[in-house]
């Protein structure tokens, strides 16, 4: 078997925060432990939260966990024409339509649906006549049209996962009314390119799972395996994100090492039995998916402090 590929792609828009590194370490691990790769990627699709500033630090803060990368692909800000390319292929396969519903009548039709929050699209716009069409005055979001299947994800570590399309999700936009192609097509298209082999990031995440295998087929990518990880919760219960000011790695850095980091997040996920500082190659000695543990996270940092 050929040792396989994984990825990082992390958004520019701040600091690291721990739910961060924590997948990053995983996906690290994970790769590193069987002798592969890893690809590094700057998903700033979002131009006005993202900046290179941040993806300079990201980097650093990397480099500082001692979680190295063997290739960067461009970021997806100046990969539109690239995704263009791949939006043609959908229209031209007939399954694109352009959709005029704007936020408040999609937000209407029911509750989110997915972990994610997106919403299940009725179709509205599915078969509408081009004079209907043209009757709009505005410029249209393009959706893809999904088919009545179940798609199953066998998940490294969440088991199996499944979820039909039609009924789930409903046709998913893939182009915004503004052109900026959205993140399930950019990531299954540089993942696909990269020859991404495995895909791990947070548990949020899963529901995109099956989005993105669909386009997969699509594109004639083969799908990655997956390994979608626990969320990190302070001892609160809140989930930590990038609110958490005290927790980003600006603040981290400042008090504790890379070493006592990484020692309390194996110890918290299972990996290792004691926690005490640990390298992450260290660390590649240790791991296995067997030992990760599936449910929520609750990290306290105070014992590293200081
Ligand atoms: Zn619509």
């Amino acid at each position: 078997m050929l040792p396989p590929v994984g990825r990082f792609a992390p958004t520019p828009s701040g600091r690291m925060h721990l739910g961060n590194v924590f997948a990053a370490l995983i996906a690290w691990l994970s790769v590193k432990s069987r002798g592969g790769s890893l690809v590094l990627r700057m998903e700033d699709l979002d131009t006005q939260r993202t900046s290179e500033e941040y993806a300079r630090v990201l980097r650093r803060d990397l480099r500082w966990l001692g979680l190295d990368w063997d290739l960067e692909t461009p970021a997806q800000s100046t990969r539109s024409a690239v995704y263009q390319q791949y939006f043609e292929q959908l229209a031209d396969l007939g399954l694109l339509y352009p959709c005029y519903c704007t936020r408040s009548q999609l937000h209407s039709v029911n509750a989110p649906h997915l972990s994610d929050g997106t919403y299940v699209y009725p179709g509205t716009c599915r078969n509408l006549t081009p004079a209907q069409q043209a009757a709009f005055d505005r410029k249209p979001a393009w959706r893809v049209q999904v088919p009545d299947k179940l798609w199953t994800v066998e998940d490294k570590l969440q088991g199996t996962y499944k979820e039909n399309l039609a009924t789930d999700c409903g046709d998913f936009v893939v182009r915004r009314a503004d052109g900026v192609y959205v993140y399930q097509l950019a990531v299954t298209v540089d993942d696909g390119e990269a020859g991404v082999t495995e895909v791990v990031r947070g548990m949020d995440l899963l529901s995109s799972a099956p989005r993105q295998m669909y386009l997969q087929e699509r594109f004639g990518f083969p799908h990655p395996e997956y390994g979608h990880v626990p969320m990190l919760m302070a001892p609160d219960g809140r989930r930590l994100s990038k609110r958490d000011k005290d927790m980003d790695l600006g603040y981290l850095q400042d008090h504790t090492t890379a070493e006592k980091l990484l020692g309390l997040l194996a110890f918290s996920c299972g990996i290792t039995d004691k926690c005490q500082p640990i390298s992450a190659c260290e660390l590649a000695g240790e791991f296995s998916w067997e030992k990760l543990q599936k449910a929520d996270i609750c990290l306290d940092i105070t014992p590293i402090l200081g």
